[in-house]
């Protein structure tokens, strides 16, 4: 069976300024080895669609969804914090990027492909209900989480975040809401500085060492993680591929390389076959060494095809 992939030329249209690292060439990047390594034949391509603005409600507050708007300029950047811009097409983009979350829930709900992946920018996991921030304007997991509570009816759905960075702004959206299980796996202290301290049953916060290498974050997502959600049972995973905490990536500095995101992808299709017919939703956040991006989102894809 075909990996479904959701992208859209807009994305490549979102530009945070000349040096920014969250940059268009990041999807060239992952496109180009798609093609040379011929994972390219078995990816069923999508277009994305715009988020609605009641699928957007579901995460974030009518205030901030207003204020994007309001923001979204004609010319030149308008910031929403230090590190996250806007040019005139970025309003757009996110809005395609956290369609694109609700859409792959569609397109795995409806079983036209079990697996999908969001190519998409700007990521989402930063975004917290009512505030943007670093690199993320929606939170795109989280919209897509709720689409498939409010839209499927779904009971489970677990989302797993193991950027490099704390899922912030998915724990600030999903916290004590009983239907989601959130674990996030990043570096501690760093960036953003919370979820050392989150006390909430539906929130399973793993923040490790720099320099944690591939075997210390095995260990510490099959102790602390995969049994809690294979108790979850859920019936869609939804994941924020985050690949900055790879060993070439300088944005962090954690020592992973391409096997250990195949290995945690491993896990979770496990748990996905077990509890929620494979339903897997993967939607790009970090990675900024486009080398070591591409080889590693190749490596997670490559896990849905059995290999
Ligand atoms: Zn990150």
């Amino acid at each position: 069976m075909s990996i479904g992939v959701i992208t859209e030329p807009a994305f490549r249209l979102h530009q945070m300024g000349a040096h920014h690292p969250e940059c268009p060439e990041r999807l060239d990047a992952i496109q180009n080895r798609f093609i040379s390594s011929r994972l390219d034949s078995v990816l069923l391509y999508f277009d994305a669609q715009e988020a609605t603005r009641e699928q957007l409600l579901a995460a974030h507050n009518a205030a901030y969804i207003d204020q994007v708007h309001a923001l979204s300029p004609s010319e030149g950047l308008a910031w929403l914090d230090g590190d996250t811009a806007m040019n005139p097409h970025s309003l757009n983009a996110a809005l395609l990027s956290a369609g694109a979350a609700t859409q792959a829930v569609d397109l795995v709900m409806e079983g036209r492909v079990k697996q999908v992946f969001c190519m998409a920018r700007p990521p989402g996991h930063h975004a917290e209900r009512g505030r943007g921030m670093g690199f993320c304007i929606f939170n795109n997991v989280a919209i897509g989480a709720y689409h498939a509570i409010n839209h499927w009816g779904l009971e489970r759905v677990a989302i797993v975040d193991f950027d490099v960075h704390h899922g912030n702004g998915t724990e600030d959206i999903v916290a004590g809401d009983d239907r989601i299980l959130f674990c996030s796996s990043f570096q501690h202290p760093y960036y953003p500085g919370s979820g050392a301290d989150s006390n909430v049953a539906n929130i399973i916060n793993i923040p490790l060492p720099r320099l944690t290498d591939g075997a210390a974050f095995r260990d510490a997502v099959s102790e602390r993680c995969i049994e809690r959600i294979e108790d979850f049972a859920p019936q869609l995973i939804i994941i924020s591929a985050g690949f900055d905490g790879h060993r070439d990536d300088d944005m962090a500095h954690f020592n992973l390389v391409e096997a250990d995101y195949a290995w945690i992808t491993r896990q979770l299709f496990q748990l996905a076959t077990i509890s929620g017919e494979a339903r897997v939703v993967s939607c790009l956040e970090g990675g900024y060494e486009l080398h070591a991006l591409a080889l590693s989102v190749e490596a997670h894809l490559r896990v849905f095809l059995g290999e």
